[in-house]
């Protein structure tokens, strides 16, 4: 293991000021340095645009910056999760729902929320923020003839996305009406009379109603029960209760101990640090500058962007930071409705007098547009070597790599920090420290139980570890679940990218920690194993298993009549293929990787109370190679009706865009000869934690189907039969 400490800075939320930060990392990465992304989901919205999105200017993908894609074309490591906590102590992230994440210097830029603690809110308001769950919901909506809409809070977001949304009902002839409630006397109080007057021209040619001096108290479902200034208490009728009213931080900063203004907001000094922990940056709405407050606005959270990037650089360097003062005044353009835009700059209104209110529209949308094209045009690079740069961190300019890495058991991890590694693991019940302890694992099964044995090895295909360990797990002990049995033990053979001693000991906990949540869940443990250092990650599991004999499920155990069922949506292989040439949206990957984690165990016992007549697991050989290994030795020929075979998102897309994995061709070669006519190529994708291929007697089939749905399984489908014709064929129906 390298001697010297690498450096991990993990950034959480994807906001303006960090989507910049990682699109300049992929640009001049740092030696020795390995930056991370805590995102709770691949897209994020570009704020600009979001009035246009819900205009219907825009799609969801022009205004949105895909993470996932960026991260991946960076070398940046991608955690999909949400931090809930930080624990300064530790230097480590907590998050949702995996492991702590430590670190050695933290960024947040994870934005604002509205303030949700009006009675009823929670259950009955919709936030603006954060958007996803917004646009949803307007999705809904749109599909709805008439209804009443409010808007709570008057500030720029709640007077854009009145008239965004009015003008996109207007656009689809909807009957719906909106009203605008909030407390100030006038709009936008402070904004000049000139850009006000815009406004209120613009709200009264949609039939916006503005109740200004209205205050909300309470929501219920579809009512708002508000006081005005003559102290009147009315209750409104409203079918849709959208807030924009004073938004805040999620809170977790200040309750981790980071110094806050009153409102909650952490606070910064002009390198952009938090003034009470130096290695937490900020940027963005969730933060102040303690020396120069500003209001929450993206056109601030861009203009951090490059002083953060600098500076986490230099910390990492150990370098004098930069300091920033930000603009005072900044440029606002609101946008109208329809393609037309009011602007100002401070005190002054900048419409009208000299651009009519379409070219201001025309301005602000080519400013978005190049904005937005920094993260949708990314240049070319090998993707495949971004890939392994998440692990092996960046090799730029000054490796700080040795010029040479021992091979046999001089690429072992050093025993110490193995023996801490499993220490700190051994709360875990799917750890057996005794065992682990010994030369070699004994094991003892039940008495007339059989043993069965398997092994399956694989590079990390993901950039988080705790995701590797996980999926990587579940690959392995399919085959186990595939023959109906139980997982009782495994050992695993690890080899961690080489970095820095720190580094490789942080990867190798985190991937150990992802295989023992699958091995806990499943009441399985580790036994033994093997670690060693290399070029990439890469996991191999022996698994061991256990079933009474006669229970044992074979795959070549058919019959003629037999329905077919497949499990779980086929392309994963090509999904990750497109993923190396940058082609793969962030959200098919998301819903890759959430497949492959999901356990063929459930499937399996579901087979078993089923008595289905046999059954195999989908992997490497593709849906054909391993049905063809269900047909082989017996006199019988499967249908498979291709129509019906459940492909993962985006993947006829790619299949369409001719992306196919490196072992398609092998797939496709092994097959050709036991299927005739034009054969789909999606039969020849490998699949990694694909779905179990279950052969089941006709009559069975349909309550076996309802079973797995209602179990999750929500892809799988009767996808053919067995016949009783020609040896080892596929029927292409
Ligand atoms: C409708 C509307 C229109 C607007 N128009 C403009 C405009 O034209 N110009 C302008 O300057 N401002 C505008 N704003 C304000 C603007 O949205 C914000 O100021 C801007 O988004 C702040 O950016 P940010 O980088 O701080 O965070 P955000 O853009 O809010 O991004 C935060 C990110 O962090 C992630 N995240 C949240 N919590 C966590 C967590 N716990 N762990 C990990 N990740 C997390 C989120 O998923 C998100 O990806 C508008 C706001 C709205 C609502």
């Amino acid at each position: 293991m390298d001697s010297a400490n690498y450096i991990d800075i993990v950034l959480i939320g994807g906001g303006h000021a960090h989507a910049q930060v990682i699109k300049m990392w992929g640009m001049k990465p740092l030696a020795g340095v390995r930056l991370s992304l805590i995102s709770p989901s691949s897209f994020t919205p570009y704020s600009g645009m979001l009035p246009g999105l819900v205009a219907g200017h825009y799609t969801f993908e022009q205004s949105h910056i895909d993470l996932r894609r960026l991260c991946h074309w960076a070398g940046v490591r991608y955690i999909n999760d949400r931090a809930v906590a930080i624990d300064s102590t530790r230097k480590a992230v907590i998050l949702a729902s995996q492991p702590d994440l430590p670190c050695d210097f933290l960024s947040i830029n994870n934005g604002i929320t509205p303030d949700l603690s009006i009675e009823g809110a929670k259950e009955f308001a919709i936030g603006v923020k954060p958007i996803s769950n917004f646009y949803q919901q307007w999705q809904t909506l749109l599909q709805q003839e008439a209804c009443m809409i409010s808007v709570v809070g008057a500030g720029i977001a709640g007077i854009e996305l009145s008239l965004a949304m009015a003008e996109r009902l207007r656009k689809e002839n909807k009957a719906a009406k909106i009203q605008l409630i909030y407390p100030q006397k006038v709009l936008l109080p402070d904004a000049p009379q000139k850009l006000r007057q815009h406004l209120e021209v613009a709200l009264q040619s949609y039939d916006v109603e503005c109740l200004p001096g209205h205050r909300v108290n309470q929501f219920t479902a579809d009512t708002i029960k508000c006081e005005n200034d003559d102290g009147e208490h009315l209750n409104l009728n409203s079918d849709f209760h959208l807030l924009c009213t004073q938004a805040k931080p999620s809170g977790f900063a200040q309750e981790s101990g980071l110094k806050c203004d009153e409102q909650g907001f952490i606070l910064l000094n002009d390198a952009l640090q938090s003034i009470s922990h130096p290695w937490i940056f900020a940027a963005g709405d969730t933060a102040q500058q303690q020396n120069h407050p500003r209001p929450q606005a993206g056109v601030f959270a861009v203009r951090q962007g490059p002083i953060l990037f600098k500076n986490l650089r230099r910390i990492a360097k150990g370098k004098k930071l930069r300091q920033y003062t930000p603009q005072q005044e900044f440029l606002k353009i609101i946008s109208l409705g329809k393609k037309s835009a009011a602007a100002s700059r401070g005190q002054k209104a900048i419409s009208r007098t000299g651009l009519s209110a379409a070219l201001v529209w025309n301005w602000k949308n080519h400013i978005d547009q190049k904005f937005m094209a920094r993260f949708q045009k990314l240049p070319k690079r090998d993707m495949k070597k971004a890939q392994g740069s998440v692990t092996k961190l960046a090799l730029p300019e000054e490796s700080l790599l040795p010029a040479m890495h021992c091979e046999g058991c001089g690429a072992k991890v050093a025993a110490d920090d193995l023996k801490n590694i499993l220490q700190e693991l051994s709360h875990s019940k799917a750890l057996d420290t005794k065992t682990l302890t010994d030369d070699a694992a004994r094991l003892s099964l039940p008495d007339n139980y059989e043993l069965l044995q398997t092994v399956d090895s694989f590079h990390g295909l993901v950039s988080d570890p705790y995701e590797q360990g996980r999926i990587a797990c579940l690959h392995a002990m399919s085959d186990i679940f595939a023959m109906g049995a139980k997982v009782h033990s495994a050992q695993a053979m690890i080899s961690i990218a080489h970095a820095g001693e720190n580094i490789v000991k942080r990867d190798l906990k985190r991937l150990l920690q992802g295989i023992l949540y699958e091995l806990e869940r499943h009441h399985a443990q580790l036994v033994g194993g093997h670690s060693s250092l290399g070029d990439r990650n890469s996991i191999g599991l022996v698994v061991n298993g256990y079933s009474e004999p006669e229970n044992i499920l074979f795959k070549n155990a058919l019959r003629a009549g037999d329905d077919l069922i497949l499990t779980k949506a086929l392309g994963s292989g090509i999904a990750f293929a497109a993923e190396q040439h940058g082609l793969a949206k962030g959200p098919w990957i998301d819903a890759t990787i959430e497949q492959m984690l999901q356990s063929n165990y459930p499937a399996a016992q579901l087979a078993h109370e089923f008595k289905v007549r046999a059954c195999t697991d989908i992997t490497g050989f593709g849906l054909a190679g391993h049905l063809l290994e269900m047909l082989d030795g017996s006199a019988l020929c499967a249908a498979l009706d291709v129509n019906t075979l459940p492909l993962l998102e985006g993947v006829d897309t790619l299949l369409e865009r001719e992306i196919r994995s490196s072992l398609f061709p092998q797939n496709m070669r092994n097959i050709r000869s036991h299927i005739d006519g034009k054969i789909p190529d999606i039969l020849a994708d490998p699949q990694t934690s694909g779905g179990l291929l279950i052969a089941v007697s006709a009559g069975k089939s349909d309550a076996l189907l309802d079973a797995l749905k209602e179990q999750g399984y929500h892809h799988s489908v009767r996808i053919g039969h067995i016949k009783a014709k020609h040896r080892d064929h596929i029927e292409l129906l």
